[in-house]
Parts: structure tokens; C-alpha cells; sequence
């Protein structure tokens, strides 16, 4: 875990995403938009979410992640004088949030909702949400329904529940939530916005840990997980759901 944090806490997002994509995820929501007050962040990682949401909206922002060192390198890149002290780190699981039932008009979450699951996940924060309240959620997804053997085994052993769109649409719909849109990220939010930088961190963290086999299994993983988007980006993505509580 000290070696995963190390790897990620240096970055400026912990997944696959981008300021402009937040921006078109917060267009999405629509009009409510100037009465948000209250808004969680969940799974936050080093905040470059939480940041957009700071600029864009007049609200609270509860940035929640598991990992306290994430929760601080936020805190330092935001400053508490930045947003006038409305962003508030918190370290918490996702699946244990201590917040009151109905508390937020949105609920952020990048990258993230996987840790617990997708629909465990939607299923659980819609109580946190006021009815009408809005929920912005990426989380990867097949693109096609043709996919070799190789790309399907190692997703499936990677994420059991990654599915088409039109299935995480169906999940929402299911748990009491309007579809207001989806759409997918663009390869740049995987390349030059994830893999790209920690492809160039690479060096430095083996440095650090003195070429460890822990430091060399973890650049190893993530190596053949690059490699995997290479070759088969096309048929899978992230994609960006948003939808209110009915
Ligand atoms: N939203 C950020 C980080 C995505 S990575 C971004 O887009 O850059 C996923 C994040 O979820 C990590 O920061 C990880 O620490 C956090 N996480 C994992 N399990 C969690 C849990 N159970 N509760 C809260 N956060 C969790």
C-alpha cells in the first residue's frame, strides 16, 4: 500500500480524466447547477476533480478519499485560501460515509466507484442525495460487444462488473435515478492525462525504492495495463454517467 501511495501521490489525477471533461459532466447537470450548496467528491485521490467543481460552483465541497496522504497532497495543492475554506478533505470510505441522509444536491465521484462497485455504489449514495439531486460518476466501460478473449479475461479479472453503457444505464434506472446523459472520455484523458505522466515517473520510483521487487511488480502491473489500452483502447473506455434521484 506505501508503494502504491507513493506511486500515485506525486500525480495529479490517480485515473483516466480531464478538467474539460468535468466541466462537460457538470454542463450535463443541468440548470440546478446555480443551487447546488453541499457537493461530495468521492474517491477524490489528489483532487484534480474537486478543484473544477471548486472553480465552477458556489457550494461545499466534501472531498472524501480513503488514503489520508492523498486527502493532504490535496490539501496543500488547494490551500485553504483558494476556495475560501470551502473544500473540506476528509479521509472515509466510500462505503461507510458519514454523512446525513439526503445532505448533498451532488455527488462526484472519478474513477472511483469501482472500489466498492458500480451498483453498490450508486445504490448506496443515492440515500445522500436530496431528491432531485444530481450524481456524476465515471467508471470504465466496454464500448462493443465484440471483444477478444485476451482484453475480456483481463478485465474480468481486473473489474467483474465492467459493462456496456447501455447496461449502467439500465443499473441506474433500476436504482431510482433519471439518465441525464453519458458520454465517453477521450483517449487523451487516458493518455496524456494518466498513463502518459506516470509513464514519466516511472524512473524516479524505482530510484526511490531502490529497485525493489515490490517497486518492480507494482511498474509491472501497471506496465501491462498500458499496454493493454494500447492495443485494445478502442473497444473499452471510461465512461461518464450523469443522473438525478428521482
Ligand atoms: N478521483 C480521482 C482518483 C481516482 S483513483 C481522480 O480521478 O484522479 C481512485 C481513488 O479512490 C483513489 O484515490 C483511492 O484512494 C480511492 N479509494 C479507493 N478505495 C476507497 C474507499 N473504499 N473509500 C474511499 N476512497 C477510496
Amino acid at each position: 500500500m506505501d508503494l502504491l501511495i507513493d506511486w500515485h501521490r506525486h500525480a495529479k489525477r490517480q485515473g483516466p480524466g480531464g478538467d474539460e471533461q468535468t466541466r462537460l459532466a457538470l454542463a450535463l447537470a443541468g440548470a440546478e447547477l446555480s443551487s447546488v450548496r453541499c457537493v461530495a467528491d468521492i474517491g477524490c485521490g489528489t483532487g484534480a476533480s474537486t478543484r473544477v467543481l471548486a472553480e465552477e460552483l458556489d457550494a461545499d465541497i466534501y472531498a472524501v478519499d480513503a488514503l489520508k496522504p492523498f486527502c493532504a497532497t490535496l490539501k496543500q495543492r488547494l490551500g485553504p485560501a483558494t476556495f475560501r475554506g470551502r473544500v473540506h478533505p476528509l479521509t472515509a470510505s466510500m462505503t461507510a460515509l458519514p454523512f446525513a441522509e439526503g445532505a448533498f444536491d451532488l455527488i462526484w465521484s472519478e474513477g472511483a466507484i469501482y472500489n466498492m462497485g458500480f451498483e453498490a455504489g450508486i445504490a448506496a449514495w443515492r440515500s445522500l442525495l436530496r431528491p432531485g439531486g444530481i450524481l456524476a460518476v465515471s467508471e470504465i466501460t466496454w464500448l462493443t460487444h465484440s471483444r477478444p478473449a485476451e482484453l475480456e479475461a483481463f478485465w474480468n479479472e481486473e473489474y467483474a462488473e465492467m459493462a456496456t453503457a447501455s447496461v449502467k444505464i439500465g443499473i441506474l434506472e433500476s436504482n431510482g435515478y433519471a439518465v441525464r446523459g453519458y458520454f465517453p472520455l477521450p483517449r487523451s484523458c487516458w493518455l496524456d492525462n494518466y498513463y502518459g505522466p506516470m509513464e514519466a515517473r516511472r524512473a524516479a520510483f524505482l530510484e526511490r525504492h531502490g529497485h525493489s521487487a515490490g517497486a518492480q511488480a507494482l511498474v509491472a502491473a501497471e506496465t501491462e495495463e498500458v499496454e493493454m489500452y494500447e492495443k485494445y483502447g478502442d473497444l473499452y473506455g471510461y465512461g461518464f454517467y450523469v443522473a438525478s434521484r428521482v
